[in-house]
């Protein structure tokens, strides 16, 4: 909102500093909360960075009020995902301002929401309304990669209060999503023995190995009715390695398998599936060797749209819609904390992870009102 009366930064600047402390993988989150840090500063609220290896950083603030209500959380995540190989028309971490956009990387996952969350909490806290519950603001790393910052912020759960509800402002375009599929990544690992090619039955050759188990992979089916709103599980391999010179028979081969799981399944037990593959195929054939690992996993959410807490949002909101995405968040490490989740915040998810991301200024402004009323709704 143009004039809105502080000396600190405006909402666009703040998305600006934000997308410009660079938040990827290889330069951490620190800039990013540091910004956060200033810009609660300016209305009197203390936060904390905690920091670690040097680059990575959580930042999370915590406003008291006089307690007699359940607190609200504001989960947001501080790190974006690389710039990619395709050429952006507006450098990925200038923030260009051009027709009512902010373009950039993370323009949308998630700086804008997070920006619409941040200003929501400072103008509740200018306004000098009397909070019956806290709000907790917290900002974490390492969401794109493995959730490092929403697991080191769970793991210290003693000195936050009961919680009504958690809101993760993610872009969903200001739909109400409350579920979401797991995520399941997992490294199948052959091992060969090394020879010279020109006479390869010395050897054992990794990639023949992995090719055993492709083929049972092509006919295994990850056994579970589907979901009545997330669909099926699914299974894909992605990747593939294996073999560094023409005339050495290969030594290891890789895969990489992204499995999508529904709410009810067991992690363990699809690897226990696959490792039943595996022994399988080791029975037919004493050279062959191979191993499963876990790359990263995240569990699927599935919060109860009858419970109070998405009633009233829906309400404040004004829909009874609630929506399933096919995406993971960090979403099951807060719904650790026993507050129903629900994700919901301004920006067009078909943009995340894309070159010339960018979010309309007008859905911060929207995304600011939604934030502030939900506090209202909660809080007071
Ligand atoms: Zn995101």
């Amino acid at each position: 909102m143009e004039g809105w009366p502080y000396n600190g930064l405006t909402m666009k600047e703040l998305l600006k500093n934000l997308i410009q402390a660079e938040t990827t993988s290889e330069k951490g989150e620190i800039a990013a909360a540091e910004v956060i840090s200033v810009e609660f500063q300016r209305s009197g609220i203390d936060s904390g960075i905690d920091n670690w290896d040097q680059t990575r950083a959580n930042i999370v603030a915590h406003i008291k009020s006089a307690g007699s209500r359940a607190g609200l959380l504001f989960a947001c995540h501080l790190d974006v995902v690389g710039p990619g190989e395709a050429p952006w028309k507006h450098p990925p971490f200038t923030a260009v301002e051009s027709d009512g956009k902010i373009y950039g990387r993370g323009s949308v996952d998630m700086k804008g929401g997070t920006t619409a969350a941040v200003t929501a909490i400072r103008r509740i806290v200018d306004s000098g309304v009397k909070l019956q519950g806290d709000i907790i603001f917290a900002a974490v790393a390492g969401e794109e990669t493995d959730s490092v910052g929403a697991r080191r912020f769970v793991h210290d759960k003693g000195r936050l209060p009961g919680l009504a509800g958690v809101v993760i402002p993610e872009p969903t375009d200001f739909e109400i999503v409350t579920a979401h599929r797991g995520m399941l990544w997992l490294e199948v690992t052959t091992k060969g023995k090394a020879a010279h090619s020109s006479a390869p039955r010395l050897g054992v050759n990794a990639i023949n190995s992995m090719r055993l188990i492709l083929n049972e992979l092509n006919s295994y089916e990850i056994k579970v009715e589907p979901h009545k709103l997330l669909g099926a599980c699914s299974m894909s391999v992605n990747i593939i390695a294996g073999g560094k010179t023409m005339n050495v028979v290969p030594d290891k081969c890789s895969i990489g398998i992204d499995i999508r799981t529904i709410p009810g399944q067991d992690h363990q037990a699809i690897i226990a599936d696959l490792q039943k593959i595996l022994d399988k195929l080791r029975t037919g054939n004493k050279q062959f060797e191979a191993s499963v690992s876990v790359r990263r996993q995240v569990k699927s959410m599935e919060t109860d749209c009858s419970s109070e807490f998405v009633q009233d949002f829906c309400s404040v909101v004004g829909t009874d819609k609630t929506k399933a995405v096919g995406y993971t968040t960090d979403g099951p490490y807060f719904a650790s904390l026993g507050g129903p989740v629900v994700i919901f915040g301004p920006g067009k998810p078909h943009l995340c992870h894309k070159p010339a991301e960018y979010i309309d200024i007008s859905d911060l402004e929207k995304g600011v009102e939604y934030y502030k009323n939900i506090i209202l709704k909660f809080l007071t």
